[in-house]
């Protein structure tokens, strides 16, 4: 938990909610443990997509289709790519996407972004906005590649960044198996907000996130 629970309570209550199907994804993901972005991270996306008006959008980590279902209702005139490693929840991210009616808008690939993404780079996709919500420990190897596959002025943002806070904790209290995911996101956080070809903020909000933005030229 990053904010005090009592002031997460109080955000939260503000939240106007959004539309019905989105919700009932959202209660049967949180039932079944699914990982889906929160509402406070969600809100904040809707108004930089709000803002941006991207045309043509990455998603690293489909989970069950949450997410990019949220951004085509937000924004119905743009293409989303997203890929999922897991082939059940790219299967079930499917199913909901068809249940919407947005299998034009949204293709789901299912693979490890590791291996996809210099495969759409090849291909000479450009994206004017990406949100990278996969496996943390990858997030700093993948930079390079994001980057060059954003346009100018395109936005990254980057969800989980803080470990739910966690992020600072002494290396002695973190799980031994999450020490190098600790240690890759740290390095990523750093990374990012010195990168001089980006403008970057790090936004204790949800999970922690990046908002970065490709300087032109
Ligand atoms: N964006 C979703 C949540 C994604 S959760 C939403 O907000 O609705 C993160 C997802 O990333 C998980 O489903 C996990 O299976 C997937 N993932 C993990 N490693 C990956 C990788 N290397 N390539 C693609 N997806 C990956
Ligand atoms: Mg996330």
């Amino acid at each position: 938990m990053i904010l005090d629970e009592r002031l997460l309570a109080y955000i939260d209550s503000l939240d106007a909610g959004e539309e019905a199907f989105l919700e009932e994804l959202r209660d049967d993901a949180q039932k079944r443990d699914v990982p889906i972005i929160r509402r406070q991270a969600q809100k904040f996306l809707a108004v930089v997509l709000q803002m941006k008006r991207p045309q043509h959008i990455l998603e690293i980590g489909t989970a069950i289709g949450y997410s990019s279902l949220f951004m085509a209702s937000r924004l119905p005139e743009s293409d989303i790519t997203t890929i999922e490693l897991d082939p059940e929840r790219a299967a079930e991210a499917k199913e909901h996407i068809l249940s919407a009616g947005r299998q034009e808008q949204i293709s789901v690939l299912t693979g490890d972004s590791a291996q996809l993404l210099p495969r759409l780079a090849e291909e000479g996709r450009q994206y004017d906005f990406i949100f990278l919500d996969a496996a943390k420990g990858q997030y700093i190897r993948l930079l390079p590649l994001l980057k060059d596959m954003l346009v100018p002025g395109g936005v990254l943002v980057t969800d989980n960044v803080l470990q739910d806070g966690t992020i600072i904790d002494a290396r002695c209290l973190i799980e031994r198996r999450d020490r190098t995911i600790y240690e890759r996101v740290r390095d990523y956080n750093q990374t990012v907000m010195h990168d001089p070809d980006l403008t970057s903020c790090l936004l204790a909000v949800g999970d922690g996130m990046t908002v970065s933005v490709k300087k032109d030229g």
